[in-house]
């Protein structure tokens, strides 16, 4: 069996410098899968700890609505709409009203 013409030898040292970089991105690429893995299982460390303060010791109390008026519900509506109301019971109250009022129902799905 004869060697094509156009075959010829690596010049010295460029195989093992070939090598040499191989290893080098192989040994990059597994720092990098390290890190990540590092990393993603850092990040399920701390979503599982969010996840155990989110979830109430005990059943919430539900939360007590307070019917509001149309106007109160135009007064509220923008931080309403804003996501601004700090007040759950208030964004309740908003939405039963929404629920069942027809009028402030349009203007709230007019301004959404
Ligand atoms: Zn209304």
């Amino acid at each position: 069996m004869s060697e094509p013409e156009s075959w010829s030898p690596c010049p010295a040292g460029e195989l093992s410098q070939l090598q040499e970089t191989l290893h080098q991105q192989r040994a990059k690429l597994r720092a990098r899968r390290r890190f990540l893995i590092a990393s993603s299982s850092a990040l399920a460390a701390t979503g599982g700890m969010v996840a155990l303060t989110l979830i109430p010791s005990s059943p919430p109390t539900p939360v007590k609505l307070t019917p509001v008026s149309c106007r109160e519900a135009h007064d509220l509506m923008t931080a309403y709409l804003a996501g601004t109301l700090k007040s759950d019971a208030k964004r309740s109250s908003i939405q039963a009203h929404l629920d069942r009022c027809p009028g402030c129902k349009r203007l709230y799905e007019a301004n959404a």
